[in-house]
């Protein structure tokens, strides 16, 4: 693929590192011990469980549903409060190119929602808004409560926002085996396609009798059928090539729920499978039709 082409996106931040996170919360949590004592403290426990279970941090929208330690190359991030862009010619490479590939999926979803072709959920946007990315290095304040990289890529709903620790393209190439700009290229529209969920209010309408995991994966992989829609639209102008279709497919591969969790129990899966991941991708990518991309109209969950 080449991206040269692409006009760069100016809805991009770069947040450097350390605008977030946990040192804060620790020294916190002493304060509150001392000046609530342990009875005290068992109260605001109870309190903060029934906060977690409601806040919106929960409902971030991440690439996968697993969360990674000590990400590669964290030497590289930013000084405290200086540019993650600017921190090593690897961060600036990332930078650019998710911006590139940024301003392609403004272009693609722009014609899409101008046309009108989208599933529709009630509430019909006629017109795209573009998202903002923003890109940050170990820990970010969002929207949706402070973040660090180790849950990867993720779109929040409350701000409208991505968020991109760009050392995260190490490890897939690293890590999870998932090389390739085009599987870079992928992560960048996953994120964008739950934005496009967002604007059509796709986003998490639960299915009666269904539990939050489910619906989590109807919306997961609803976002790997946009970002599919995506690359389909884009081919001609990336210069898209089966090799580039093998990274993302590859990639959607790796971050299959029972790949990272190596079996794990079906229940917890919140992403879906490697092959459903595969196959949604591959459907928005051979159609180019997002009203293809459907995951709620499934009935049987088992049918996904
Ligand atoms: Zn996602």
């Amino acid at each position: 693929m080449r991206v040269d082409n692409q006009r760069p996106s100016d809805n991009f931040q770069d947040r450097g590192s350390g605008s977030g996170g946990g040192g804060v919360g620790a020294m916190a949590l002493f304060g509150l011990f001392r000046l609530l004592g342990f009875r005290g403290m068992l109260i605001a426990i109870v309190v903060l469980g029934a906060i977690y279970l409601f806040n919106p941090f929960h409902l971030r929208e991440a690439i996968f549903g697993s969360v990674v330690s000590n990400l590669p190359g964290q030497t590289q991030s930013a000084g405290a409060g200086g540019s993650t862009c600017a921190a090593s010619p690897e961060n600036q490479q990332a930078c650019d190119f998710s911006r590139r590939i940024l301003g392609s999926t403004e272009t693609v979803w722009a014609q899409q929602f101008r046309d009108g072709r989208l599933p529709n959920y009630g509430a019909p946007a006629t017109s795209y808004t573009d998202p903002t990315l923003v890109v940050y290095s170990r820990s970010v304040d969002t929207g949706c409560g402070a973040a660090t990289s180790a849950v990867g890529p993720f779109y929040c709903p409350q701000d409208g926002n991505l968020y991109v620790d760009p050392s995260f393209y190490q490890l897939m190439a690293q890590r999870l085996q998932a090389p390739g700009d085009f599987a870079q290229a992928y992560v960048i529209a996953h994120e964008v396609g739950h934005h496009v969920q967002k604007l059509i209010g796709a986003m998490d309408h639960p299915i009666s009798g269904e539990s939050q995991n489910q619906t989590s994966v109807r919306t997961e992989l609803q976002a790997d059928c946009f970002a599919g829609v995506w690359g389909h639209t884009a081919q001609a102008s990336l210069a898209i090539d089966d090799a580039d279709l093998r990274e993302a497919l590859n990639a959607a591969h790796q971050i299959g729920d029972d790949t990272l969790s190596r079996g794990g129990d079906p229940r917890e899966y919140t992403h879906g499978t490697s092959e459903q991941r595969m196959r949604w991708f591959r459907r928005g990518f051979d159609s180019g039709d997002a009203r293809q991309c459907d995951t709620w109209s499934v009935a049987d969950y088992g049918q996904l």
